[in-house]
């Protein structure tokens, strides 16, 4: 399948994933924008796929589930999403438009956040951003680094596809956090010409951000002192870690 970024809002990206099948779209938040996808290639609905409910994610759901009766609406089990005819959680298996999605729950940023994993690529909504993670709105920290661990180990060469275009907003903390990283400081002029260029930095690696990402290098002996000098605790957990990291995030 082929993916194309369309962008929305301010800083969200809708996936569509094209095949001779059809289409499938991640997190369709905005209709407009799927139905210009469609009519440019001419292409018809197959799914709909969502990560969690928050309306940036899913608030074309009833406009293209009313002029797309047929396509497929899948998503996590939660009142706050209508439209969802079909719902999945930790270990389903998918087939659409000949590409085999895999769904993973990663509560933390909600409750009832999933993300989908097919071949190398991983939708993963708010959970993890180029150098910088979703914040915990309704689960715990220790929860939020559960999920961020099981991304974290995927292959290396697993493609991000990160609902948000916050990287270089993400950076500033980032080296801040950690600023003798040199890979972090190689990344970030990257994402910087691109972002010059109007180019999204969106899909990043796993391997790429177990490198540079702050909130994935809470064992990192630098990222630990960090966290211990901000906070002026010990933070033995690295849960612990985390959570100073993302409350001190909070307050940039
Ligand atoms: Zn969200
Ligand atoms: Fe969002």
């Amino acid at each position: 399948m082929q993916v194309s970024l369309l962008p929305a809002f301010v800083d969200n990206y809708i996936f569509a994933l094209d095949s001779t099948e059809g289409t499938v779209v991640v997190d369709p938040g905005d209709s407009t924008v799927v139905e210009r996808h469609l009519a440019t290639r001419g292409s018809r609905l197959l799914a709909m796929l969502v990560t969690h409910h928050h309306p940036d994610h899913i608030g074309g759901l009833a406009a293209l589930s009313a002029r797309h009766p047929q396509a497929r609406r899948i998503g996590p089990r939660d009142p706050r999403i209508a439209c969802v005819n079909e719902v999945v959680g930790e270990g389903d298996h998918l087939s659409i438009g000949g590409c085999n999605f895999e769904v993973m729950a990663t509560p933390g940023h909600t409750r009832s956040h999933i993300v989908y994993r097919c071949g190398k690529q991983l939708y993963c909504g708010d959970v993890l951003f180029g150098l910088g993670c979703g914040r915990v709105f309704e689960g715990s920290p220790a929860q939020m680094l559960v999920a961020l661990d099981r991304m974290a180990a995927l292959p290396e060469d697993t493609e991000v596809y990160c609902a948000h275009e916050y990287t270089l907003a993400n950076a500033r903390f980032a080296r801040m956090v950690d600023p003798e990283n040199a890979a972090l400081a190689a990344r970030v002029a990257v994402v910087r010409a691109l972002r010059d260029l109007g180019q999204p930095s969106v899909p990043t690696r796993i391997g790429l951000e177990r490198m540079c990402n702050p909130f994935l290098r809470c064992d990192a002996p630098e990222v630990v002192a960090a966290a211990r000098r901000q906070t002026g605790s010990d933070l033995v957990r690295r849960a612990d870690v985390f959570a100073a990291l993302r409350s001190w995030k909070n307050t940039c």
